[in-house]
């Protein structure tokens, strides 16, 4: 994937596939040209489209070339189909769409097919690096003792003083209970729907933990919709302190054991630094060792 690198000289070529709306070669190396031309990015670009590939009456979208792409029959049509196209000495660069359960097999059997380096470029949702990464993830835990419950919404906090002892699961008040040592919280910001609002208050959907915004609803947002300096709604969330912990405004933890991670975090502003992924996962990694940590010290 390194190949793919702004950075690193050479030639590049796109290769879209006809019917692939997600992908369009030729407007990305225009434009990534004219960076290259500036002196901005290092290699230089050329598009082609190949024809229509065959899925057996299935639909083009990302999803379904992805898993095409798992079986070796279809690389070896599409390698054949490819070869045509690159160049001597040509990078290639295709949809990220280089299988999906199999991906790196794939990707790593292309290479040699093709006799060149290959990276994939990120298309629109559903995203197939996104399911990869999710089902690693959901494998590597299972196979660590994890169990996970999915698609349920947590609706009532179990606390005891300044400690959280459980959350009750589902649609009915009287649903399961989960108890644990630590929590994380990682519901997001309002999209996520981990902050809520009205006309006077932003709210914090789960435990009403403090939110940091001001109380005068016209700080709330900047008149230029899409200025470079954001909109501070977007950096409205839970204050924390340096354990990633939920504060008050005195900066009092509020539970002992729940950390937070993700947007529900008050002061980054995902949407202007584009660092939401970022946040989310550097937030992650830490809150689940600090809890791993905490419920070390209680077991
Ligand atoms: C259209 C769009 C495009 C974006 N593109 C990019 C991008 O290209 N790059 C980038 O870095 N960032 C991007 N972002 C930002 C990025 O998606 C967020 O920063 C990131 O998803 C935040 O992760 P999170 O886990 O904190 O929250 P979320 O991803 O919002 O996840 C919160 C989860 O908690 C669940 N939840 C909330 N309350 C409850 C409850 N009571 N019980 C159970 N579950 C609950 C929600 O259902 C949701 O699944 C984009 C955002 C949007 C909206």
């Amino acid at each position: 994937m390194r190949s793919g690198t702004l950075s690193i000289p050479g030639s590049i070529l796109l290769l879209g596939f006809e019917g692939l709306k997600d992908f369009p070669p030729f407007l990305a190396a225009e434009n990534l040209n004219i960076l290259h031309s500036q002196g901005r990015i290092a290699p230089s670009f050329r598009a082609e489209i190949m024809e229509r590939l065959d899925l057996a009456g299935k639909a083009l979208n990302g999803l379904n070339l992805a898993k095409a792409f798992d079986g070796k029959s279809f690389r070896e049509a599409f390698a054949k189909k490819a070869k045509i196209f690159i160049k001597p000495g040509e990078r290639l660069g295709l949809p990220a769409v280089i299988g999906l359960h199999s991906s790196f097999e794939a990707w790593k059997d292309l290479k040699e097919k093709l006799n060149t380096e290959i990276f994939e470029v990120p298309i629109p949702p559903p995203s197939v690096p996104g399911i990869r990464l999710y089902n690693l993830l959901k494998t590597h835990l299972r196979a660590r003792g994890v169990r996970l419950v999915i698609g349920l919404s947590v609706i009532r906090p179990i606390a005891e003083q300044r400690r959280l002892v459980g959350f009750s699961l589902g649609s009915s008040k009287k649903g399961p209970v989960y108890k644990a040592s630590a929590f994380i919280l990682a519901t997001g910001k309002f999209f996520g729907r981990g902050l809520g609002s009205d006309r006077g208050k932003i709210y914090e959907t789960l435990l009403d933990l403090p939110v940091l915004h001001p109380q005068n609803r016209k700080e709330w947002f900047h008149p230029r919709l899409l200025g470079t300096e954001g909109q501070p709604f977007n950096g409205f969330g839970v204050e924390v302190d340096e354990n990633l912990r939920p504060i008050g405004s005195g900066g009092q933890t509020i539970y002992s054991n729940l950390f937070a991670a993700g947007g529900i975090i008050a002061r980054a502003d995902s949407m202007s630094e584009k660092s939401g992924g970022g946040v989310a996962i550097s937030t992650g990694y830490l809150a689940g060792k600090l809890a791993a940590a905490y419920a070390g010290k209680n077991i």
